[in-house]
C-alpha cells in the first residue's frame, strides 16, 4: 500500500469516527429513562420501552464499530495494516475503503 493510500484511509477512518460519534450522541437522547408517571398511556409507555431497547442495541453496535475504528486509526501507518491476518496477503484497497477495520482478505472472510 502506498503512503497516499494510507493517508486516504486515515481520512476515511477519521470521517467515520466523527459520523459515528455524532450518531451515538443522537441516540443517547433516546435512551433517557422512561418516566413511570409520565403523561403517556400504558401502551405508548410499552412502545417507549421497546424502542429504548432497540436504540440501545444499535448503540452497542455503533459503539463497538467506533472502538474498532479508533484502534485502526492508530495502526493505519504500520506495515502490517492492510495485510490479511490469516494468509498475509494484501487486502484489496477498495475493500479497506469501505470497511477500514477489516483484518481479513475476501478469500479468508469467506472460508
Ligand atoms: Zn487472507
Amino acid at each position: 500500500m502506498t503512503i497516499e493510500e494510507r493517508e486516504e484511509l486515515a481520512e476515511i477512518i477519521n470521517q467515520d469516527i466523527i459520523k459515528l460519534s455524532q450518531k451515538v450522541e443522537e441516540l443517547k437522547e433516546f435512551t433517557a429513562p422512561v418516566e413511570p408517571d409520565s403523561a403517556i398511556g400504558r401502551i405508548s409507555r410499552m412502545d417507549a420501552i421497546n424502542n429504548k431497547s432497540i436504540v440501545e442495541a444499535s448503540m452497542r453496535n455503533l459503539q463497538s464499530r467506533l472502538n474498532q475504528l479508533q484502534k485502526i486509526s492508530q495502526v493505519v501507518y504500520d506495515n502490517d495494516y492492510g495485510i490479511c491476518i490469516n494468509c498475509h496477503k494484501p487486502i484489496q484497497f477498495e475493500r479497506l475503503k469501505i470497511r477500514p477495520e477489516i483484518r481479513l482478505c475476501a478469500g479468508c472472510l469467506r472460508s
